[in-house]
């Protein structure tokens, strides 16, 4: 559903993605880890169009993502992000960040995308928050308020960039829950992440990069029990 073939990009005279290749298929949960700096989030967000890139080529379910003439927009309907930082609506209540995607993009009706969207409140065990903002939930509820944002668009992928990252310790689980369950009921997952447990539960593929590059892409057992790059097993020497 997703291809990345000989990916580079540059910033400038900096080349942050090198001949990045890999794939993801309909139901996979690819786990992208590496250390700081190493590319993970650009190669995450080439994917759905947010950083532009100057070599190789992405297909997302028969679109090409650099052509020139794609919709754009209309590619990023269909594929929910969720990033670090939450970054929800601040002025909006939950139920307006619910919805306003779903009336603007996807011309729904209010009662239909409200009906969704808490639908999807419930899903991730927020139902009756409807009418607070961002700034009354803790930074764990935000985060499930964001992929029930982003779930209301019935996106075909969802690209997760290290969602847990800004959570005090006792939030994490919260959000991993809501991930883990995602992932069982086979949603197509890229989720840039340095929890380790969760890799080991639902992941199917792990990819490992470093300075840009792809230098593990292999299923879960045999990243976790044979790395092939000593980059790779001293990453898990530090973080596990
Ligand atoms: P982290 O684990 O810290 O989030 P990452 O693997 O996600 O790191 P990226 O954010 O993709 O790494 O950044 C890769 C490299 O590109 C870094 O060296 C970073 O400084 C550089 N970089 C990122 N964004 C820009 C930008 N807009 N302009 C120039 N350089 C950038
Ligand atoms: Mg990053």
């Amino acid at each position: 559903m997703i291809d990345i073939k000989n990916l580079s990009k540059w910033y400038g005279h900096f080349q942050v993605l090198t001949e990045c290749s890999t794939s993801v298929a309909r139901g996979d949960v690819m786990v992208i880890c590496g250390p700081s700096g190493s590319g993970k989030s650009t190669l995450i967000k080439t994917v759905n169009g947010l950083e532009p890139f100057q070599q190789g080529e992405i297909i997302v379910d028969g679109t090409s993502v650099g052509a020139k003439g794609t919709d754009l927009p209309a590619l990023r309907a269909r594929i929910g992000m969720v990033f670090q930082n939450f970054e929800l609506f601040p002025h909006l209540s939950v139920c307006d960040n619910l919805t306003l995607g779903q009336i603007k993009v996807l011309k729904r009706s209010r009662d239909e995308a409200v009906e969704r969207g808490l639908r999807y409140l419930d899903r991730v065990g927020l139902l009756g928050q409807q009418d607070k903002y961002p700034n009354q939930l803790s930074g764990g509820q935000q985060q499930r308020v964001a992929i029930a944002r982003a779930l209301s668009m019935d996106p075909i992928a969802m690209l997760f960039d290290e969602p847990t990252s800004a959570l005090d310790p006792e939030m994490i689980n919260e959000v991993l829950d809501v991930m883990v369950g995602l992932a069982q009921e086979g949603m197509t997952m890229m989720v840039v992440t340095h929890e380790m447990g969760f890799a080991r539960k639902v992941a199917n593929r792990v990819v490992f990069m470093d300075k840009g590059r792809i230098l593990e892409d292999c299923g879960k057992d045999e990243f976790f029990g044979a790395p092939r790059s000593e980059r790779a097993k001293d990453f898990l020497a530090r973080i596990i």
